[in-house]
Formats: structure tokens, sequence, C-alpha cells
């Protein structure tokens, strides 16, 4: 693939790219080998000032435009993005680092989420019902809000943004577009195939920039009524301490210590390829994945064996290397917070069964390479069984008990996804009812969200909403409650009566 290197991109505000007002600029770069991706504005607080002006501008007319018609738009950027599928997906391996067949998923559930989204122009339904008065009708509708403010995280480049777009624009609301600093172009390769897909100027603007700069300035900016966050729970409690001064709609999706409980009927083949797929694929780095398994004592030793072998089974490189099965973290930083929980997991006594160690050989020493960890004998207090790590670590807990695996699997501040390994049917309906997450698997690891159910989490994972699915159009609309009165006289709602009518 011919590589970007030194060009130099510039913001989308009401249809035209522009340098940033200070004209101050950033590098994006590969994890996986420091090679150049492109260049960036470093934008401030004026350039969010001028793209929110321009999404208000648009939003008067975009608003009218028919629902069907705004999906038609959407229909046809889902078709571009599976036009430039496997394009997407090299830049993907490069700029972020995941391997290619998982940057090509991550490009389908853009593709999937914005079909699906596109097939609700033709739905966003409201209810219709009786009125307690005659010659009365009574409805609620959908309404859109104004412009948004998205921002995004850089672990799924492609995905969330158009879990938070496509939805956006296809209830009415216009767009202010924050990638995150590690994947500007990703996100700007996103904003130009909307743009050949016909999304007029104004309606969508991408502002690249730092969260403090950008990000804040969107949240903080009194005519962007709604913002759409994913990102850590410490950025989450920050936007919605920022955003509290104007009452915003704030939708949050934060971090996870997502676990997989594996019991004593488990099929273990089955489990450990679910585990080593939620724990070590995109090298840790979702928020669904599984840092924590609790097993059932009765199986933990083989479990160990079978886990340890399937993780050094595994090949570190870079993505578009089609022999890789993990890639690269994303940057310095995450390199050195991964290892610190390793160094952490020593400390509390948890003993390290595998990895633990950054990978410098064959050129992984280019690339911000971390080797996929186990650690055994952890105990649900300890901090590499509570805090997020996000990275290729994961802790095995033994229990005794099925009740005791719900204790510790629900034990944490997060609630994002959980997943149990049984052959009883008995016991997998009570996981489903009592383990405290927004998503729940049985007989798979902790990842594989469909774009038409709702996805997110309880507890700090979120407060509250969630996006994918008809849950999403509830983040992007305000229920507006219409009552239309045929009758040609007053009729008082709770004092006049079929009995006892008005004059
Ligand atoms: P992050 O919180 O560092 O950044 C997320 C985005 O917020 C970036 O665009 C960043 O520039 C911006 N930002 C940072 N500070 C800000 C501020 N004060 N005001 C406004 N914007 C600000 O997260 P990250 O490192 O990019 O992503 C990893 C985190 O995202 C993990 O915690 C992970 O669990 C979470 N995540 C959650 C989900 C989910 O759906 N629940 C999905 C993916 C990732």
């Amino acid at each position: 693939m011919s590589l970007l290197g030194t060009e130099t991109f510039q913001n989308l505000i009401g249809g035209a790219w522009a340098d940033s007002e200070g004209g101050e600029t950033f590098e994006s770069s590969s994890p996986a080998n420091g090679e150049a991706i492109g260049v960036f504005p470093r934008s401030s607080a004026a350039d969010v000032d001028k793209a929110v002006e321009a999404a208000r501008a648009a939003y008067e007319e975009w608003r009218l435009v028919p629902a069907p018609r705004r999906g038609e738009l959407l229909f046809r950027f889902a078709q571009l993005l599976a036009d430039e599928k496997d394009e997407l997906a090299q830049l993907m391996s490069r700029e972020m680092g995941k391997v290619l067949a998982e940057a090509g998923g991550d490009v389908q559930e853009a593709i999937d989420m914005s079909f699906y989204m596109a097939g609700e122009g033709r739905r966003l339904f409201g209810q219709t019902t009786p009125s307690e008065l005659r010659d009365k009708l009574n409805m609620s509708v959908r309404m859109p809000i104004g412009v948004v403010g998205v921002i995004t995280p850089w672990n799924f480049p492609i995905a969330i943004p158009s879990w938070k777009i496509a939805p956006a624009l296809v209830c009415g609301n216009t767009v202010v577009f924050k990638p995150a600093t590690e994947t500007p172009l990703l996100g700007q390769r996103f904003v130009e195939l909307l743009v050949a897909a016909g999304i007029p100027p104004g309606v969508v603007n991408i502002v690249h920039g730092g969260g403090r700069e950008v990000g804040e300035a969107l949240v903080r900016h009194p005519d962007v009524p709604v913002i759409t966050l994913t990102g850590s729970r410490e950025t989450g409690v920050a936007v919605l301490r920022s955003a509290a001064e104007n009452l915003k709609h704030v939708h949050l999706e934060l971090g996870g210590k997502n676990a997989i409980i594996v019991l004593e009927d488990a099929d273990l083949d089955l489990a450990v390829e679910g585990i080593t797929w939620s724990a070590f694929g995109t090298s840790g780095q979702r928020c669904t994945a599984a840092s924590r398994v609790i097993v059932h004592e009765a199986v933990y030793d083989e479990l160990q064996r079978r886990l340890v072998a399937a993780a050094e089974s595994l090949r570190l490189g870079a993505g578009w290397e089609p022999e890789t099965d993990v890639g690269p973290l994303i940057n310095r930083a995450a390199l050195d917070k991964v290892h610190s929980y390793t160094e952490i997991g020593r400390a509390e006594g948890a003993q390290l069964l595998t990895g633990g160690e950054i990978a410098t050989e064959n050129g992984l020493d280019k690339g911000f390479f971390y080797r996929p960890t186990i650690f055994a004998g952890v105990e649900a207090g300890m901090r590499i069984a509570q805090e997020e790590i996000f990275g290729p670590t994961t802790a095995l807990i033994p229990v005794g008990s099925f009740d005791e695996a719900v204790r510790v699997a629900n034990g944490v501040r997060y609630g994002l996804s959980s997943s149990i390994f049984t052959r009883d049917v008995n016991r997998a309906f009570r996981a489903m009812r009592d383990l405290d997450t927004g998503i729940t698997y049985v007989n798979a690891g902790t990842t594989g969200a469909e774009v038409h159910l709702p996805f997110g989490g309880t507890k700090d994972t979120g407060n509250g909403h969630r996006e994918a699915g008809q849950a999403a159009l509830d983040v992007f609309t305000e229920w507006k409650s219409v009552y239309v009165d045929y009758s040609g006289k007053l009729q008082r709602a709770q004092i006049d009566t079929v009995e006892n009518p008005s004059p």
C-alpha cells in the first residue's frame, strides 16, 4: 500500500476544507513501526466556533429534509464504505494497529450500522394513542435536537463514528465530529465518504485536535445541545461536568472490566477460544475485552494450562502482515501503562503465568508491542482485577461456586459485557438475569455485538443511555407529544368527560 507520509489534511467546516485558525498541526504515525501517516490541524476553540456555526446554519434545512431521503444518503454512504472496505482496513492496520481481519470487522460494523440507520429513515416510529376525550387524536413524534458534538476514541476508528453519526443524521441533526488524535486519517476518510455520498455542506463537519482544546470547546459550546462521547471513565466525568452548565444531553460510553465465567461443566476448548479472542484480540484494547476470567476450581488447573498454551502460540507483528495474531498497542503511554499493571499484579502477589513484558525481537522494538499476559491466583479485590488496563492482560480468579462467580463478576465499578461458559441451561439463564452488565454472552466471549441491539453498560460504564439499535434514537431525538382536537369546542382534559362534557 502506498503510504501517505507527510500529506497535510484539513478540517471540514461548512463544506469547505480549511486549516486551523492558528495554523498549528500534529502528526499521525503508525503504532506498529512509527511510519508517518499524515499531518492534521491542531485546532482550537475558534475552529470549533466556526464549525458549530456552520452546523447550526445547516440544521435549519437538514431537519426539514424528509427522513426517508436522509436515510437514502446513509444508504449510499454504506455502499461507499463497502466499496472502500479493503482500503480502509489496510489503513486501519497502519494507523491504529489492528490486524486486517479485525480491521475489516470494524469497517463492516460501520457498513451494517449505516444500512440499519438508513432504514430508520422510513421508521422513526412514534406512538398513536386513544384520547380520553371524543374527537381528539394523540400521538408522539421524534424531533431532531440540533447540533450534535461527536467525540470518539481510537480503538474502533470507523465503527464508533458510525454508531454516533449515522443515527444523529437520520434523526435530522447536524454534526461536529472530533476524532481521536491517534486516528485522524480514519476520521477524515469517514467524513470524505459522507461528502461523496452527498451529505450537504455543513451537515457534517470535522475538527481535528486534542480533547482539552477541541473536545472541551465542543462540550462547553452553548449551541451544541447533544454530546456523545466514547472514551475512558475519567473523560466521561470531565465531560459531564463541563456540560452541566448548559444542561446538555450527554451520552457516555465508557470503560469496562469484563469477565468470562467458566463453570465446571463448560466445553473447555470452546472457552479457551472465547477467552483468547476476547482477552487478546485488538491487543486487549476493546471496551469489551475480557480482562478477568472467573474459573470454577474444578477446571482451574486444566483451563490455565490450555490458556497459557493458546496465548503463547499467538504471533505478534504488524497488523497488515497476514500471519499476525496480535498487533501493537496504540502508543508509548499505553505500553507503559500496561507494563505498570504487570508490576502492580506482581506486587499484589498474583502469579505471572506468561507474558508480562514488552516485545522487541524482529523489529518489534520499532512499535509498541506487549506480550499476551496471564496472571493466575488473582483475588477479586486486587487492582489488576478491578481497574481497566486496556491491554493484552487477563486475570484468572478461582471460585468455588456459581453464586460466588456471579458475585465476583459483579464486584467491579464497570458493567459493560459479561459471559458464561456452561452446558447447564438453568445456570445460563440465571447468569443472564443476575450478571449486572449491559451485555451478556452465553458460550461466547465478551465481544461480538451486532448493530441492531442496544450497546452499552450499567454502573460506571455509562450514564444510562445505549447506542446501536432503536435505543440509539433516544440519544438523538426529543419526544414531542401532539394532541389534535377536532371537536370544534374547548374540551378540558381531566375535567370534561364523556359523561359530563363541556358545554
Ligand atoms: P479517552 O477518554 O482518552 O479519549 C476519548 C476521546 O475523548 C478522544 O477523542 C479525546 O481526545 C477526547 N477527550 C479527552 N479529554 C477530553 C475532555 N476533557 N473533553 C472532551 N473530550 C475529551 O479514551 P481513548 O483512550 O481514546 O479510548 C479508550 C477508552 O475508551 C477506554 O476506557 C475504553 O473502555 C473506552 N471505550 C468505551 C467503549 C464503549 O462503548 N463503552 C468503546 C470503545 C472504547
